[in-house]
This record gives structure tokens, C-alpha cells and sequence, in this order.
């Protein structure tokens, strides 16, 4: 059966990677590596975080309709490649997109069986002390960040999940929980009856 896909979307520095990192430990998940602008953060590595690309090179990928979405985000562009999201689906594997809200929207346009969770900090004190703990951005990007997380804050009743990631462990134990109910949907399950 071909795999699902699932975006989660959330403000930065709420954990999105912490958490996607714990969950990968429980079931076999692709994550689709996107492609931006921005400068990578120590310990990023290209090809396994983002792939690190220029201007020039971003505005090429969305010339040849390389890109499933694309968004631009305190000032630096952020896209997903189709082909690999494909393949994996193709080849029977879940996909997971960390991706921005306006990303998530253009994906449900085009797609709109994809799943959408939102991730949400417990507050936002604790939003800003996980930013300014993460040690990569300078005060004046933290202040951009915060103000983003407001706004796309006020864009998760649109989406199909809700997770607080207040402690790692059950934040991943609840993304488990929505994945595998997604798969107990009827659509799904009664086709592999029939192919019994
Ligand atoms: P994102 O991918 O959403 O930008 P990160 O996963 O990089 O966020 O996490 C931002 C910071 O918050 C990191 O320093 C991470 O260790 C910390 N963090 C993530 N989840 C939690 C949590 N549940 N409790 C405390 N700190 C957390
Ligand atoms: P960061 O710079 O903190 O890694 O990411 C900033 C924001 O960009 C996060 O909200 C993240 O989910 C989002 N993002 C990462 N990759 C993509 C992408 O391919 N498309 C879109 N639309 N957003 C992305």
C-alpha cells in the first residue's frame, strides 16, 4: 500500500526535530530533507538536515516544477523536492514534512489527503528560553521567531492535530498514536480485506 503523508508544522525552536528524532526511534518514518536559503547552524550537515543551496539555485528547483511547496520565512526560502516524497510514498514508506504553515497549505491544496499536525510550545516563556537555549540565533532573530510563532499559532485550528510538546516522550508517543490511527481510517484498511 502506498505510504501517508504527514506535515508538522509549529514555531521554531517548539522541538519539531527533537521530537521527529524520538519518534523515528519507534517506527520507520521518511523524512523528507528540504531545500534552503539559509545558512546552516553549527553541526547542520547538507544532504541530512537541509540541503544548503543559493538563491539562484532555489529559483532553478522551482523553475523545472521541482518543488511540492515553497515558502519564504524570516527572510530565506524553504521548498520541498516532489521526486523524493514520491519514490518513498511509491515504495510503501510514510513521509514526514517539517514544514512552515504556508508550505502546509499549498500542500493540501494540491494533496488533500495529507495529515497536518500542529506542534505548540506549553508557553510562550518556554518557547523563548527553548530558542534562546538552542544558542543559534541572534537576539534580533529570536524577536522575528517569536513574533512568526504568534501568527502561525493562530493557523493551527485549520489543521487536523494538536500536540503540546511539553515533555519529548509523550509528544512522540501522541505523533505514534496519530499515525497509526490514520492508518485504521476505513479507505485503507478495507482495501487490504479485499486484496486478501
Ligand atoms: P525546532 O526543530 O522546532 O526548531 P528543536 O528540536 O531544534 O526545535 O528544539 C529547540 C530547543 O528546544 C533545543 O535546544 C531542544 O533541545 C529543546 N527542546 C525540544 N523539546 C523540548 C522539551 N520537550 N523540553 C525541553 N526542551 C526541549
Ligand atoms: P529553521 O530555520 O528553524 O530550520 O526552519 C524555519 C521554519 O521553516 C520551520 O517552521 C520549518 O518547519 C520550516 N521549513 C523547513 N523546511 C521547509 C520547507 O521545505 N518548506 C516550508 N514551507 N517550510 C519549511
Amino acid at each position: 500500500m502506498r505510504g501517508k503523508t504527514f506535515i508538522i508544522s509549529g514555531p521554531s525552536g517548539v522541538g519539531k526535530s527533537t521530537v521527529l528524532q524520538a519518534l523515528m526511534q519507534r517506527r520507520d518514518l521518511y523524512f523528507s530533507v528540504s531545500a534552503t536559503t539559509r545558512t546552516p547552524r553549527p553541526g547542520e550537515v547538507d544532504g541530512v538536515h537541509y540541503h544548503f543551496v543559493d538563491t539562484a539555485a532555489f529559483q532553478e528547483m522551482i523553475d523545472a516544477d521541482a518543488l511540492l511547496e515553497y515558502a519564504q520565512y524570516v527572510g530565506n526560502y524553504y521548498g520541498t523536492p516532489k521526486r523524493y516524497v514520491d519514490e518513498a510514498m511509491d515504495a510503501g514508506r510514510d513521509v514526514i514534512l517539517d514544514i512552515e504553515v504556508q508550505g502546509a497549505h499549498q500542500v493540501c491544496g494540491k494533496r488533500p489527503e495529507t495529515v497536518r499536525i500542529f506542534i505548540a510550545p506549553p508557553s510562550w516563556a518556554e518557547l523563548e528560553r527553548r530558542l534562546a537555549s538552542r544558542g543559534t540565533d541572534s537576539p534580533e532573530k529570536i524577536a522575528q521567531r517569536l513574533q512568526r510563532a504568534r501568527e502561525e499559532v493562530a493557523c493551527a485550528a485549520d489543521y487536523d492535530y494538536f500536540v503540546i510538546n511539553d515533555c519529548v516522550e509523550t509528544a512522540a508517543a501522541e505523533l505514534d498514536a496519530i499515525i497509526c490511527a490514520e492508518h485504521c481510517r476505513p479507505a485503507d484498511r478495507m482495501a487490504l480485506l479485499q486484496n486478501d
